[in-house]
């Protein structure tokens, strides 16, 4: 088993569209170990994704995630992380396959709909960030 730290975020949470995200996380198989609402603060946005500091979009991403709630949750399933990103589909919604949340319901490669960890060690520390005692399996 492993586990990922998936987002369904600010944008995704103010079109109500939290029950239609969660539906498709548990067809896909996935067991919820955690959830949780919660509006990020700046700080908080820019500790979560500070492996993104440098980046040009650091600020307007941080913005974002803090701009209203977002659904944190651990998912628990065999390749989980592999398995989240597969069904997010790409970063960029316009480049994403039919089928995947972000094609589906995101508006642009910021406001993409929900976030997923990208790596083992990035999910530990990921689901440390929100969940005590999530990052261990
Ligand atoms: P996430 O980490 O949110 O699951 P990802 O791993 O597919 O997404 P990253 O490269 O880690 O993509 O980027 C983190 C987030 O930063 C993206 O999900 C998106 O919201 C935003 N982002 C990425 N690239 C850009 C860009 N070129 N312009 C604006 N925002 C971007
Ligand atoms: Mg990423």
């Amino acid at each position: 088993m492993e586990r990922t730290l998936a987002i369904i975020k600010p944008d995704a949470v103010e079109q109500r569209l939290i029950g239609r995200i969660v539906a498709r996380i548990e067809e896909a198989g996935f067991t919820i170990r955690a959830m949780r609402l919660e509006h990020l603060t700046k700080k908080e946005a820019e500790g979560f994704y500070a492996v993104h500091r440098e980046r040009p979009f650091f600020g307007t991403l941080t913005d974002f995630m803090s701009s209203g709630p977002c659904v944190l949750m651990a998912l628990e399933a065999p390749d989980a992380i592999r398995k989240w990103r597969a069904l997010m589909g790409a970063t960029d919604p316009a480049k994403a396959d039919a089928g995947t949340l972000r094609r589906e319901f995101g508006s642009s490669i910021e406001r993409n709909a929900t976030h997923g960890s990208d790596a083992l060690e990035t999910a530990a520390f990921e689901l440390g960030y929100f969940f005590r005692g999530m990052e261990i399996r």
